[in-house]
């Protein structure tokens, strides 16, 4: 079988990791099971557009925190495609790029927490991105779910339609917004370099070798 025929079913994780923790791994792992997808990938962004670039850790050593990460998790993977595009690392563009090398017959879900989607209309072509794929909605501790709906309709598309039982979103292009319902885990990056920097214990909130990584090359212990 070729590569592209394999992966009809496919999760697209995309965010900073800096750095990747469990609040990310769980969740990806209970969305890969309920979604029965063939793979999952971790895309780090190289250069996040919201992100001033002195204030985020360089995309090789996210990079490679990603990797110790997952490790050779059989459905999990790492994939560096936002590193070998120059400029801004725009999602637009991975969805583009991803759609014309894996063809129509891939179906790719687009995996997200609620507080990253509640800001959507600040990415690039941000409308346009609901036409290329499914988005997968995760509950974050903090994040209410009930202000998406109005939110979608009045800045994505007025005619997105409800699912069934209340499962998320329909848009007129045929994709969906989807909730997927995971461990809730009130965890972040930003807490992490925070606990770090203060000399305090990160242990059992990320994996351990990204842990003994981060403190080997004295990560987040200034900024
Ligand atoms: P930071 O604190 O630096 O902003 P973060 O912990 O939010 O980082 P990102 O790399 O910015 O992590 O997040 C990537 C994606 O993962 C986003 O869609 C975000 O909503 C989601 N995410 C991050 N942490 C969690 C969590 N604990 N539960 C569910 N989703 C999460």
């Amino acid at each position: 079988m070729t590569r592209k025929a394999k992966l009809k079913r496919l999760g697209l994780f995309g965010g900073t990791f800096n750095p990747i923790h469990y609040g990310h791994l769980r969740t990806a792992e209970e969305t890969a099971e309920a979604l029965n997808l063939d793979q999952l990938w971790f895309i780090p962004a190289a250069h996040p557009p919201h992100k001033a670039p002195e204030a985020v850790t360089s995309f090789e050593v996210r990079l490679e925190m990603t990797r110790l990460a997952v490790g050779r998790h059989p459905v999990l993977k790492v994939s560096d495609l936002e590193g070998r595009r120059p400029g801004k690392s725009f999602t637009i563009d991975t969805l583009r790029h991803l759609r014309a090398r894996l063809g129509r017959e891939a179906e790719l879900y687009y995996i997200l927490g609620l507080d990253a989607i509640l800001e959507i209309h600040t990415w690039k072509d941000y409308r346009e991105l609901f036409t290329l794929c499914h988005f997968v909605v995760l509950d974050r501790p903090g994040y209410d779910r009930g202000h998406l709906q109005e939110f979608l309709r009045q800045e994505i598309h007025k005619d997105f339609q409800d699912l069934p039982q209340g499962g998320g979103y329909l848009h007129p292009s045929g994709y969906q917004v989807l909730f997927q319902h995971t461990t809730l885990m009130d965890i972040s990056a930003t807490q992490i370099r925070r606990l770090v920097r203060s000399g305090r214990s990160v242990r059992y909130l990320l994996p351990e070798p990204v842990r003994r990584y981060i403190l080997q090359n004295r990560l987040y212990l200034s900024g």
